[in-house]
């Protein structure tokens, strides 16, 4: 079961990121804590072992004063013992990281989630992936590994107290590289960064490139453009191994100094603990121990740079998250929702003026621009009686989809109200909204489920038995039965590996499964074969018997499932009236009728209604509107 992030990030602006990502590593800080104590515990336990080894040496081989044994047990001993400890330390330090990955990652998509539809038609998806991916983990890494290696440095600073109390010269000449090592090291890194970010922006651009050759398999095939699509791989394989190259050649510049400035170190330390072990004033064991102190000290000062590094990157991403989670929902529920007026109660209901009816649906002065400013609606009014059917007809982009995104609010009006049995929309919880009115898009996005599923997910815990009843409904139920098997099928990514009509059908069952009172359909602008057509136009009947329904028409046999036409032009409602009336007195009408696209039925209009409707050529839809409307009628 999903559980709630401990802490969320600090909603102050002003603050720097580690001080707003604090709350985070707060909830945490137990778990941190003891990886911190315990990984220091760690390091004084290893800088023991040097010093075991020099007494073993000076005491039990060179003077002979003491056993050997005992100091091998002792290291044995110290060895088993930081095993443990650095065990625990590393344990706990990694259960911190991917808490804090996992707090973060769940932030982030609860925040995606209440993200208005504005939000997703301006980002791009491949972007918000890898946003969502390596920005999250750049920052766990940060706030969890940063302060580990921090830790770790520290024990140089123990090394070097224990180094002094052995010899103080000595220690100094140890420690006398270390500094190098450790500017070295952030120069390094300083180098590396400007290419290591081209590397992942130049990853992105890839990935992108990939996700749509892969998404688009479909239209790159379709017009044989594989070639084009390679050279704009290869363009951007190349892009990315050029930075690879330069990457390796910084590190290749950098890395053997700083390998061989350790070494140097050693060398030193021989020198002058030779000549002062030949002049009495050192022993040989304080030669090894110290040899050992250099060859342990090194890491972490070459780690110094990687922190800075590391800082830098995780600012980046930090500012990239926040960039989303600072982006409020601008569709939000209103301060005291009210709960879903009772607008349900259809399917059962016998007598259509009862009760159940009462959902009408009203568009009132609406006007709407789409977040970028592109105007869709212009002073909108339109009434849809309860359990009434109304077709929405209209030239291309003249606001018939935007209808629907404005009653389930995908969108807020920018002007005017949108009601539902008196609500405005704005007064309603989204949840409570979005569960009374079913959508039906043009394009049904299937996911990689089984067909139950897919038709189940308003209402995961549907039975079996809900779910034939609403394909049935949706005139899905006769593929579904065909398939190998059966409702546990799984569909292929998004669907694919149905027709565009086996879509449209789940899709409708999908939304009647939740017995949604307001239907929104948007009818399928993909030529589908007039046999499917009508499968699919028998199944809506039946779903929107009883429902408040609007459909936005492109095709004449759709129209026919409507008691009512209305014409929508440049974001307003131009006429109304049943689709014969506006045939006679809206030359408008005929005109949109005539312009849509041939192959979806209402091209034939023109000539087949100068013909006499009886003569309409048979599987252009126009013969289908016949039938259709006489069905219709008899159930209205
Ligand atoms: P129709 O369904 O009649 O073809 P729409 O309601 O989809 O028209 O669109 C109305 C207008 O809004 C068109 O100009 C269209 O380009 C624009 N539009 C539609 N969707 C978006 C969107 N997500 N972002 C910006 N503009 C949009």
């Amino acid at each position: 079961m999903r559980r709630a992030p401990k802490a969320s990030i600090d909603p102050d602006l002003r603050k720097s990121w580690l001080r707003r990502a604090y709350p985070l590593v707060k909830a945490h800080r137990a778990l941190l804590l003891s990886s911190l104590v315990l990984s220091f515990a760690g390091l004084i336990v290893q800088v023991q072992i040097p010093d075991v080894v020099r007494r073993g040496i000076d005491d039990a081989i060179v003077a002979r004063t003491a056993s050997l044994t005992t100091y091998v047990w002792w290291i044995a001993g110290l060895a088993v013992a930081q095993g443990v400890i650095n065990f625990l330390a590393r344990l706990y330090l990694l259960r911190t990281a991917y808490e804090i990955e996992y707090d973060l990652r769940n932030i982030v998509y609860a925040h995606l989630a209440r993200m208005p539809f504005g939000f997703y038609d301006r980002v791009q998806s491949g972007e918000l992936m890898s946003r969502s991916s390596s920005d999250i983990r750049a920052v766990q890494m940060y706030l969890s590994f940063g302060p580990s290696i921090l830790v770790q440095c520290t024990i140089a600073l123990v090394a070097f107290v224990l180094m002094l109390t052995i010899n103080v010269p000595l220690a100094i000449v140890a420690m006398a590289t270390m500094p190098i090592i450790g500017l070295l090291g952030v120069g390094m890194r300083k180098a590396i960064h400007p290419v290591s970010w081209l590397i992942q922006s130049r990853l992105a651009r890839l990935a992108t490139v990939v996700d749509e050759n892969i998404q688009g398999v479909r239209i790159v095939k379709s017009f044989a453009a594989e070639g084009r699509q390679l050279d704009a791989l290869a363009e951007s394989a190349d892009r990315i191994r050029w930075a690879y190259l330069r990457d390796a050649k910084i590190r290749s510049r950098w890395n053997p100094l700083l390998d061989n400035l350790p070494r140097l170190g050693l060398a030193l330390v021989l020198l002058v603990g030779g000549i002062m072990v030949i002049g009495g004033h050192a022993t040989v064991g304080t030669i090894v121990a110290f040899n050992s102190y250099v060859l342990m000290l090194q890491p972490p000062f070459r780690m110094l740079g990687m922190i800075i590094m590391m800082g830098q990157r995780a600012s980046a991403s930090a500012g990239r998250i926040y960039e989303i989670l600072d982006t409020g929902s601008e569709v939000v529920d209103p301060p005291s929702a009210a709960p879903p007026p009772p607008l349900t109660g259809l399917k059962t209901e016998p007598d259509p003026v009862d009760a159940g009816l009462r959902g009408d649906v009203r568009f009132e002065g609406v006007r709407f621009a789409y977040p970028n400013g592109t105007p869709a609606l212009d002073g909108l009014d339109l009434t849809i009686e309860a359990g009434e059917t109304v077709a929405v007809v209209g030239a291309t982009g003249s606001g018939k989809s935007t209808l629907g995104r404005l009653l389930a609010r995908f969108y807020d009006v920018t002007g005017g109200r949108v009601t539902i049995a008196g609500h405005d929309v704005r007064s309603l919880r989204l949840s409570s909204l979005r569960s009374q009115v079913g959508i039906v898009p043009d394009e049904p996005f299937l996911f990689s489920l089984s067909i139950h599923d897919n038709i189940a997910y308003g209402r995961p815990d549907a039975t079996r038995s809900d779910v034939v009843a609403a394909a049935t409904a949706a005139g899905a139920d006769e593929f579904v039965v065909d398939l190998p098997d059966g409702y546990d099928t799984v569909v292929g990514e998004r669907g694919y590996t149905l027709s565009g009509g086996q879509r449209q059908r789940i899709a409708i069952a999908r939304a009647l499964l939740l017995d949604p009172p307001v239907l929104v359909l948007d009818d399928a602008t993909s030529a589908i074969d007039v046999e499917v057509e009508q499968q699919i136009h028998a199944g809506l009947q039946t779903a929107m018997r009883g429902r408040t329904t609007l459909i936005v028409a492109h095709r004449l046999s759709t129209i026919a499932l409507a008691s009512r036409v209305v014409l929508v032009d440049r974001g307003r409602v131009v006429a109304t009236g049943t689709h014969e009336d506006l045939l006679a007195t809206e030359p408008r009408y005929g005109r949109v009728l005539a312009a849509a696209p041939a192959g979806l039925g209402f091209s034939a209009l023109g000539e087949a209604s100068a013909a006499g409707s009886s003569t309409a050529p048979e599987g252009l839809g126009f013969s289908a509107l016949g039938e259709a409307s006489a069905a219709g009628s008899s159930t209205a």
